[in-house]
């Protein structure tokens, strides 16, 4: 993960240490030494991430971050404050400017990395959401986020996971005057809780005594229907490790025992908030690109869509020097299936195949069909490895389990040929990288078809 991270510090030592561990890690890093020169480079820089101290003379770390919050420009730029205090209050004061997370010097090292790391995982998700709906609005079709607005003041829907009566009682109390709150002992059920009821967040107290709590962070995470579920995970003192483990599963906050009654409210609300905020921009990409945009036989992107938006995710990989990937796939031999089964046959085929397209890829990837059985996935962010894995995963998935058709007993084996390309050296425009992915993929049917190739860098 390529990010750029603004180290923000008035003490010079202080930022060369930060600076040296996230150099190690490959990011790129940038420094200011006062609040001023920090709003500075973040108006005019393309900043991923802050880590910001708090005391520091002229404007303090809570102004600042107040200051980056109340701006269209840099409201979406994850902060994280870092403190000399530990003291609950500057926690919470903290996250009321806006700040999103915390970490106490001097600063451990895992913290450090899988915090970052987790931030930078969910605002890539947010800037694929946003420019997705900056897209549709550049395509005449309104302002988006109007659509998706109304759930913004309601309580927040709270799934409490706690193995102790007496805690769950402290939490339900706690978050009393801002969420309602369903309260499960049951690890199992709450799974099922979640999957099957609309909630902004869910809280897992890790105080089970024979029950590992990242069993049901990791099974929240990869279902479809709760894998934006926000989750907060209780902790004891010294869990580090199961911290970190957490954090890279993509919980998105977490809290040590004993917990203030204020802060679990404060972080609460910060996660309840952004999860609102991507619902609503998930809900009006939905309602107003779908309609325009989306390809009727299988609810994937259009072509149309595609020609449009993959413009933007081609300069904005060159504006920030990231790779950014393309596959596309053809069905092989399909006109046999349409010959054989009928042309609604062949249109069953091609709704499972996009289904597989579908839950195969990230949520940041953007899926489309192309043409007759003709699919393309556009993956930001993605270097040329990772898409020869994704798509050897994809064909994979279309080879290894067979096809139900509803009119027809029989099982069909379908197979896929794809075709990858990745914008880095030569390839200046996205119809170049189409063109070359496009020529991968000749060559896959010319040389057996059910494979993957990958064009020369
Ligand atoms: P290859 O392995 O070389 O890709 O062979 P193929 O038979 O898949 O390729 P060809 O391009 O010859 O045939 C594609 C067929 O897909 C022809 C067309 O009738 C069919 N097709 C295109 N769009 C649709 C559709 O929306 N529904 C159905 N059922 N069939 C479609
Ligand atoms: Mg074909
Ligand atoms: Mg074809």
């Amino acid at each position: 993960m390529t990010a750029r991270i603004l180290v923000v510090d008035d003490i010079p030592a202080n930022v060369k240490l930060l600076e040296a561990r996230l150099l190690a890690e490959y990011f790129d890093v940038m420094t200011a030494a006062d609040g001023h020169e920090a709003l500075a480079i973040c108006e005019r820089n393309q900043v991923d991430l802050i880590l910001l101290d708090i005391m520091m003379p002229g404007i303090d770390g809570f102004e600042v971050c107040e200051r980056l919050k109340a701006s269209q420009k840099t409201a979406h730029i994850p902060v994280v404050m870092v403190t000399a205090l530990d003291q609950p209050a500057d926690r919470v004061r903290g996250l009321k400017a806006g700040a999103d997370d915390f970490l106490t010097k001097p600063v451990n090292d895992l913290q450090l990395i899988s915090r970052v790391k987790s931030l930078l995982r969910l605002k890539t998700l947010s800037d694929e959401l946003r420019i997705r709906a900056d897209t549709a609005h550049t395509m005449g079709m309104g302002d988006l986020m109007r659509a998706g607005e109304g759930r913004g003041d309601e309580a927040g829907q709270v799934l409490l996971v706690d193995g102790r009566a007496n805690s769950q009682e402290r939490i339900v109390k706690a978050l009393k005057s801002v969420a309602d709150v369903v309260a499960l002992s049951d690890p199992q059920a709450a799974l099922f809780e979640a999957a099957e009821n609309t909630f902004d967040l869910v809280i897992v107290n890790a105080n089970f005594d024979d029950y590992d709590p990242l069993r049901l962070c990791s099974q929240l995470r990869s279902l479809e229907r709760t894998r934006f579920l926000p989750i907060l995970i209780i902790t004891e003192q010294g869990a580090d490790d199961m911290v970190v483990r957490a954090l890279d599963l993509g919980v998105n906050d977490y809290l040590i025992r004993p917990v203030d009654p204020n802060e679990l409210v404060a972080r609460s609300l910060t996660q309840i908030r952004r999860k609102r905020y991507n619902d609503r921009l998930r809900a009006s990409v939905k309602q107003t690109i779908e309609l325009a945009v989306t390809d009727p036989l299988t609810g994937l992107y259009n072509r149309r869509y595609l020609d449009n938006h993959l413009n933007v995710l081609f300069n904005r990989s060159m504006a920030r020097g990231r790779p950014l990937s393309v596959l596309i796939t053809d069905i092989d031999r399909f006109k046999q299936v349409n010959d054989t089964y009928g042309h609604d046959g062949g249109d069953e085929v091609l709704r499972e195949f996009a289904n597989r397209v579908r839950s195969t890829i990230r949520g940041a990837d953007l899926a489309c069909r192309y043409g007759g059985e003709e699919f393309v996935v556009v993956m930001p962010d993605t270097s040329p490895e990772v898409a020869a894995a994704v798509a050897e995963r994809l064909r994979a998935a279309v080879e290894s389990a067979p096809f139900m058709l509803k009119r027809s007993s029989e099982a069909l084996s379908v197979t896929a040929s794809f075709g990858i390309a990745s914008r880095i050296g030569a390839v200046l425009t996205p119809d170049q990288l189409m063109k070359q992915a496009d020529l991968a993929l000749y060559e896959a049917k010319n040389t057996g078809r059910n494979r993957v190739v990958a064009a020369a860098a």
